[in-house]
């Protein structure tokens, strides 16, 4: 991503929903934006899902509603963020070409009357996603109101991969511009085993469904393809818009939340102006709120530390969770100014005005079906008052942390593949319980794809990096070089880019670096544990390993690694040390070995003694920052001072920071 030289499309930070007038009479619009001007809305995401009435029929476009609502908008001082609309395409265009309904690797061919119901290597939809991008560029790019493109929605959400013919021929074309000969490809796949081997690459299909396990590297390869090709559609229509409007900042919203990992993000930061996010709490999760701040911490992280734009999140329930819990009062704001704090310069929400029919009428909305008269519209209206007050705030930038955690896409796509050594170990796990106890010490983290720059870090975290990039190893040494700290987890470094295992011992990328040499994973029983001669214990995997230059910090007492090293750390001449450990801690052991590398390090938190609240620090060119956030029941004192912009008051150090609430203070006053 190149940063975005422009203006930021609203003034202070944007404030906002996903609008969907069209599900609406005529009559409902005047409503809408007077309530929209009531709470302080300044940024809309139009027209997501609007093709079937923007173009009811090929060729005929009926854009006179889109032209009176951004009239009405703009006449009321609220900004738009015009989408086009591929996320939806028309019945008409599924009827006239059904061969674009994407396909399941059963070879079942999906029906249109959802979303997203198109094969990425379809060349209709391609075709017809950058005409209508392109008529909406050239009727609106002008237009006063507009601030900034929204391409597509959620690309990849419910269509991420599909095994049609199309997509076959299209699978076949990478190949041969990845490997060029297949004889490459059979080495690259090990198709020597079970007599697989390829005679070209005319022979090869997608992974669908076979007898038993299908080639790792088959599957491997069609998950770089097929995020390949969602890259591909992006750019497609992105160069439309910047042809018709290079005047406009580009974004499309990403699904950094939870388990969605369909699409390489790393690939496309380089074709938005701006990064955004959608986020969606898993509602029943009583550390939801840490899942939220690891995700904006990813995102930050994929936007290179520039502010970006939350796209979506909800005011309450969504609806499609076994269980869909309301969120508590407060928690819309906490959840908000989480994202705030973690670099957003943007708040919006899937959507203004809660619908009244259709498949999401039970996701709940700014404007619920209770109307305005409602606490939850009443809180929407404190939102938009509260990040008012913050507009001081946008532009700045998350203060660069001096402990960085890696993650990378495809370490997570291979991770999944079939026939590990246990179905208990997942790729995420290990990376959220470490972020978990650095946000619960009061640490900063930043959180980085494994390809980022390393310069500056004190601490480099390595979760179950199972696929590692090439040149990480000798990035991780040259940090232990200079005296800095790196911890590598259990599976990681273990196979290379074809998922072919680095020979001579486990982790093959990081045996010297560490100073170890696994000879045996030693995966635990279902619910099973090890005890380790610290007194802590290891779930999930041990390992049976030797150390091969590395001190010996704990050994495993029992278990199937009994005896044998667990926690292991190489030192370095200039301070800096290699950390191992073999096994999955349970959470106050994992929490002890973070405190201490973090020690180690020299690395303390934002602020002393943060003792149990979310505290983040923003600066820029006007001064600085300072959010903490209190998931608790319990009032909880804040060891810095400042003004408080959401009390609007003085908070002097050793103040209270209210059970569930939020104060940012602006400091150095
Ligand atoms: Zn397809």
């Amino acid at each position: 991503m190149t940063r975005w030289a422009g203006p930021w499309p609203t003034d202070g930070i944007a404030y906002g929903a996903d609008y969907n007038p069209e599900q609406w009479p005529e009559e409902v619009w005047a409503d809408d934006v007077a309530l929209m001007r009531q709470a302080g809305v300044n940024l809309v995401s139009l027209g997501i899902f609007s093709w079937g009435q923007l173009e009811p029929a090929e060729g005929r476009f009926e854009l006179g509603w889109l032209d009176r609502i951004l009239d009405l908008l703009h006449e009321a001082g609220i900004g738009v963020d015009l989408a086009t609309p591929s996320a939806a395409p028309p019945v008409w265009l599924h009827l006239a070409h059904p061969e674009m309904l994407p396909v399941d690797a059963d070879g079942l061919r999906y029906t249109h009357g959802s979303r997203e119901s198109w094969c990425v290597s379809s060349p209709v939809i391609r075709e017809h996603a950058t005409r209508i991008a392109r008529v909406l560029a050239e009727r609106y790019g002008h237009h006063p109101a507009v601030r900034m493109w929204h391409v597509s929605n959620e690309l990849a959400c419910h269509n991420g991969r599909c095994y049609c013919d199309v997509s076959a021929a299209a699978f076949r074309e990478w190949l041969t511009r990845r490997y060029a000969d297949v004889d490459a490809l059979n080495l690259a796949w090990g198709t020597a085993f079970w007599g697989q081997r390829y005679a070209s690459f005319e022979q090869i299909l997608p992974p669908r469904r076979t007898t038993t396990i299908a080639n790792p590297g088959q599957r491997l390869d069609f998950d770089r393809f097929s995020s390949d090709a969602f890259v591909d559609h992006l750019e497609a229509e992105a160069a439309v818009l910047r042809e018709v409007t290079p005047h406009l900042p580009v974004t499309t919203n990403y699904m950094v939340m939870g388990d969605f990992h369909q699409i390489d993000y790393t690939a496309t930061t380089p074709l938005v102006d701006l990064v955004s996010n959608d986020h969606y709490l898993w509602a029943e999760d009583p550390r939801g709120w840490a899942e939220l701040a690891f995700s904006a911490d990813r995102v930050r992280g994929l936007a290179g530390g520039d502010p970006w734009v939350l796209m979506e999140h909800s005011t309450s329930a969504v609806n499609w969770q076994p269980r869909n819990l309301a969120k508590e009062p407060g928690q819309m704001l906490r959840n908000s100014l989480q994202h705030v704090a973690r670099g957003a310069d943007g708040v919006l929400f899937f959507q203004w005005r809660q619908s009244r029919a259709g498949a999401e009428k039970y996701h709940s909305g700014m404007v619920p079906h209770a109307g305005a008269d409602s606490d939850r519209f009443r809180a929407v209206v404190d939102l938009g008052a509260t990040l008012g007050r913050l507009a001081e705030v946008r532009g700045s930038v998350v203060e660069k942390a001096r402990v960085a955690l890696l993650w990378d896409t495809q370490a997570w796509w291979a991770t999944d593949l079939d026939a590990h050594p246990t179905v208990d170990l997942h790729y995420l796990d290990l990376a959220r319980r470490l972020h978990g106890a650095l946000l619960d010490a009061g640490v900063a983290v930043d959180v980085l794809p494994a390809t980022s720059d390393l310069d500056g870090y004190r601490v480099v975290l390595v979760p179950t990096l199972y696929l590692a990039p090439p040149d990480l190893s000798d990035r991780l040494s040259a940090v232990v070089a200079r005296g800095g700290h790196v911890l590598v987890s259990y599976f990681s470094g273990i196979v290379d880019e074809f998922d072919r295992v680095l020979l001579g011992g486990y982790p093959g990328a990081f045996r010297e670096l560490l100073g170890v040499r696994v000879e045996e994973f030693a995966p635990l029983r279902e619910n099973g544990s090890a005890r380790l001669s610290d007194g802590t214990t290891g779930e999930v995997w041990t390992e049976r390993l030797t150390a091969d230059g590395a001190e010996v910090l704990a050994t495993y007492t029992d278990g199937p690694a009994a005896g044998g090293p667990a926690l292991t750390r190489r030192s370095a001449a200039g301070g800096g040390a290699a950390w191992y450990v073999s096994t999955r801690l349970d959470r106050p052991a994992l929490a002890a070995l973070v405190g201490r590398v973090v020690d180690a390090a020299s690395v303390a938190p934002v602020v002393e003694q943060p003792g149990g609240l979310e505290v983040v620090r923003r600066t820029g060119a006007a001064g600085s920052w300072l959010f903490a956030i209190n998931h608790t029941d319990a009032d909880l004192p804040l060891q810095a001072t400042g003004l408080d912009l959401v009390a609007g008051r003085m908070h002097h150090r050793g103040d209270l920071v209210p059970a569930r609430g939020v104060v940012v203070l602006r400091e150095g006053v």
